[in-house]
């Protein structure tokens, strides 16, 4: 699903400039589980923006199902983001003013989806993430497991094939923490491709292989379980 070949990304600000991926190589196979490791500044975030097409790199190649995204146009960039990729934060970034209902509407409003199809999959994927009796309620209502439940029915509405989640259980208990990994491990066992920004060695264990960061480049990999390639 994704390749990455000597991708390097700097930043520059006033008379600083950062590198904050240097030379990073990594291919993803559908359906695998990935986890990003490693210390504060590592580039973990901005690794997880570029595949996420938030952000470009500087230099370097970066193939998305088999075509090169530095090749693409911006609105057909936009468009692999919205039917193919959701996102989900460590500070959940719902809406506020807007109901649990209404924030996990929005991806299919965005894909011009009719009323009556987006019901039927709003409906369906908050009873999935057991947050259905919250429909009604806005964000600040709720916990913050229950916050990141929507916020994961907000991802996979419209049936993404890719989650990248950067730090998803930062913000909660270690029994939130634990209900959200197991809704991710369920999506990726349904085939859902998962990467994963995480802090938590806890974390990280439910990932099919981890990747070690440092200063910019990989500087370890491991297999924590067999992954097996869907023909
Ligand atoms: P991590 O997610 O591992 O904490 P980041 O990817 O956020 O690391 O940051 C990697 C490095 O790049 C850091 O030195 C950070 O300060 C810098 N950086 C990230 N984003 C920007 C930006 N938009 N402008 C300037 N520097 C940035
Ligand atoms: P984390 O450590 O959880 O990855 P950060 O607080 O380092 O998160 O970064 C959050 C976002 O802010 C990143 O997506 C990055 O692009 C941006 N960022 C990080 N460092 C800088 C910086 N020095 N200047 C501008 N933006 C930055």
């Amino acid at each position: 699903m994704i390749q990455i070949q000597n991708l390097k990304k700097s930043f520059r600000t006033e008379e600083v400039e950062t590198l904050a991926l240097n030379s990073v190589n990594l291919k993803v196979e559908t359906g695998e589980f990935v986890a990003i490791m490693g210390p504060s500044g590592c580039g973990k975030s901005t690794l997880l923006n570029i595949i996420g097409m938030l952000d470009n790199p500087t230099d370097g190649a970066y193939f998305f199902n088999g075509e090169e995204v530095g090749g693409l146009k911006e609105n057909q960039r936009t468009k692999i983001r919205k039917g193919n990729l959701g996102f989900v934060f460590q500070s959940f970034n719902l809406i506020d003013e807007l109901t649990v209902y209404e924030n996990v509407e929005l991806p299919l409003i965005y894909l011009n989806m009719k009323k009556s199809e987006r019901q039927q999959k709003v409906k369906e994927v908050l009873e999935r993430m057991k947050i259905a009796h919250r429909e009604k309620h806005f964000p600040q209502q709720l916990s913050g497991g229950q916050q990141q439940r929507v916020a994961i029915a907000r991802a996979v509405v419209t049936n993404a094939k890719l989650i990248l989640a950067d730090e998803p259980t930062g913000n909660l208990d270690s029994k939130n923490g634990i209900e959200v990994m197991n809704l991710l491990t369920e999506l990726n066992q349904e085939g859902t491709t998962i990467i994963m920004v995480t802090h938590s060695d806890r974390d990280s264990h439910y990932a099919h292989r981890v990747i070690n960061l440092f200063d910019g480049q990989i500087v370890t990999e491991s297999q924590n379980k067999p992954f097996e390639v869907n023909a």
